[in-house]
């Protein structure tokens, strides 16, 4: 099951069907193989115990044919006169009554003492028969004798068919005066070659393979017609089950082969009794069967070409269940790489690919308005989060910047000079007697002075500097990328430009000057904290040189404290 984990949908379906048609299918040929097989087998046995039985009952016919004619002849009243008289009136009787059935091969009428007074063509005429058993038998009733090689007979005859010796079969039948008392024999010798010929003719018939074998067996099992004469070819538990069974069929596997063996028990006909022969049908099982067998390869492999065309049947329809999938699959795959897809196709196919589609296509529409809440949130928060900065480094009453945010500024120079040598300069700025402008025109008029002082100190410098307000009437100015030569420029443009602002407060006019101190960062310096350190010393000098001037630490003093 693991490893089907790794196959597609459409190879699982198709291997499932493949195997289920497969297995199906074979079992259902295989089923119908093995009855077409059975009910083959059955026919095939019955038309062999058939054959057997039309066999049997046709040497029984002409053997009670033959038994009745012997009788005929001997009882017939208008012949009963001829007995004792010429024997040439009883050779004529004779040999008509030979010429009627060719198969006799001898017809004699010999007297109670055994000596033959007259018979077909003369032969044995005067010859003594006293000993044969059809003699003695026919002295008493009329009797047929078991299939024998001929005797006296053999030299006259010379070699019989196939040049194998004469074979006979005797009926004989009393000849009886007008008393009832037994005057002679009447006796016949049939040719043995007629049940062949009968045989042949069978065989013959439309329909018979050829590879048919009829035999004829004596009462005991010895073969009287058939390839081996005087074999038994079967066990006497075989005859004897023939015998009780009198017909039937079996296979017969004593040989190299099985062989098909159909029987039948020549049991007589009206008044002739029989001798009790067993016809046996023989026939290869491989050519027996071959009927049933071709069925079953032709039901097997029809069964394989349906379970072929179910493969490819499957595989069609594991295509068109699997392909919306697919489908889906790589339009979810393309959202998120691909901007131009946002939505999944609407598919079909199954009421459960229906709903799957659009299941994914409302959760993909509730995930869009959640991502879209999300972001208005967020960029709310960051711009919270801006403002909220803005104010945290903003001084409310100027506007400017406050200490913390003017401290990130300056570390981040300090950081530039000590990284790549960018001086920068710090300069304070401090309202000359402030307290003064708050006593004379109030707090509010000194908050507006503040206010306008930073909008100037602002006005003056470039865009890159920056001011801020340290708290109270005391600003910070960071000048970056500026040298000694410079800072006093700075410093003294700005000092001036807050002397020439006049801040007009209700009707006053106020004027106030500044008194800066500067200081340039120099090499030996830990942070920025030294650098503004130094130039509040140089603030403090300014004031006590007498303020609005410029003190620049570092510089020299005339030069710095000019206020001109
Ligand atoms: P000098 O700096 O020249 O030595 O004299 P000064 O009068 O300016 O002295 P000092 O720095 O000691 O006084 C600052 C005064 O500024 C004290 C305080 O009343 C006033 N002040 C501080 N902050 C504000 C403010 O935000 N608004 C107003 N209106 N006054 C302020
Ligand atoms: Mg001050
Ligand atoms: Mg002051």
């Amino acid at each position: 099951m693991k490893r089907m984990e790794h196959l597609s949908l459409r190879r699982q379906i198709t291997i499932l069907v493949g195997v289920l048609c497969l297995v199906l299918v074979c079992s259902a040929a295989a089923g119908a193989a093995f009855i077409a097989h059975m009910r083959t087998k059955q026919l095939v046995m019955a038309d062999a115990a058939d054959t057997a039985a039309t066999m049997a009952a046709m040497l029984d016919r002409d053997m009670f044919e033959r038994f009745r004619e012997a009788q005929n002849v001997a009882q017939m009243q208008p012949l009963q006169d001829i007995w004792t008289g010429d024997p040439a009136r009883i050779r004529q009787v004779l040999n008509q009554l030979q010429s009627s059935f060719p198969d006799y091969a001898w017809i004699g009428y010999a007297t109670p003492d055994g000596t033959v007074r007259a018979a077909t063509r003369g032969m044995l005429e005067g010859q003594s028969v006293q000993a044969r058993p059809w003699f003695q038998d026919g002295l008493k009733a009329p009797a047929v004798g078991d299939v024998h090689e001929a005797k006296l007979l053999a030299g006259l005859l010379g070699p019989g068919p196939n040049n194998e010796p004469f074979r006979f079969v005797d009926v004989a039948a009393p000849v009886r005066d007008r008393d009832g008392t037994v005057i002679g024999v009447l006796g016949a010798h049939l040719s043995w070659s007629w049940a062949d010929a009968r045989r042949r003719a069978l065989l013959a018939q439309p329909g018979r393979t050829g590879n048919d074998a009829l035999w004829v067996l004596a009462e005991d099992g010895t073969v009287l017609l058939g390839p081996e004469i005087g074999d038994k070819p079967f066990s006497a538990e075989r005859i004897q089950a023939m015998r009780r069974e009198r017909t039937g069929a079996f296979e017969d596997e004593t040989g190299p082969e099985p062989i098909l063996t159909g029987f039948a028990v020549a049991s007589g006909h009206r008044s002739y009794p029989g001798l009790g022969w067993i016809v046996v049908s023989r026939q290869p099982d491989d050519v027996a069967f071959a009927a049933a067998r071709s069925i079953a390869w032709t039901i097997l492999g029809l069964g394989l070409a349906l379970a072929l065309a179910g493969l490819v049947f499957a595989h069609f329809i594991a295509r068109g269940v699997a392909r919306p999938l697919q489908i889906i699959t790589s339009a979810a795959d393309r959202i998120g790489r691909d901007p131009d897809t946002l939505v999944l196709p609407r598919i079909g196919g199954s009421a459960e690919v229906i709903r799957l589609s659009a299941a994914l296509r409302s959760l993909l529409r509730r995930v869009g308005s959640a991502e879209k809440r999300i972001s208005e949130v967020s960029s709310r928060h960051e711009k919270d989060l801006t403002d909220l900065r803005h104010l945290a480094e903003t001084d409310a009453l100027s506007g400017l910047l406050n200490r913390r945010g003017f401290d990130l500024l300056a570390e981040d120079a300090f950081d530039q000079f000590t990284r790549s040598g960018r001086g920068f300069a710090v300069l304070l700025v401090d309202i000359d007697l402030f307290k003064l402008v708050n006593d004379t025109y109030g707090h509010v008029a000194g908050d507006e002075v503040i206010k306008v002082i930073g909008a100037t100190l602002t006005a003056a410098l470039r865009p890159t500097d920056k001011v801020a307000r340290f708290g109270g009437e005391e600003f910070v100015i960071l000048v970056r990328d500026i040298g000694r030569g410079g800072i006093m420029t700075v410093a003294q443009k700005i000092r001036r430009a807050v002397e020439a602002a006049s801040i007009r407060h209700h009707e006053h006019a106020i004027s106030v000057t500044v008194s800066v101190g500067g200081a340039i960062s120099q090499d030996g310096d830990r942070d920025v904290q030294d650098v503004i350190e130094r130039a509040d010393t140089a603030l403090y000098s300014a004031k006590a040189a007498g303020r609005n001037r410029a003190v620049i630490a570092g510089l020299q003093l005339q030069l710095a404290t000019s206020a001109a």
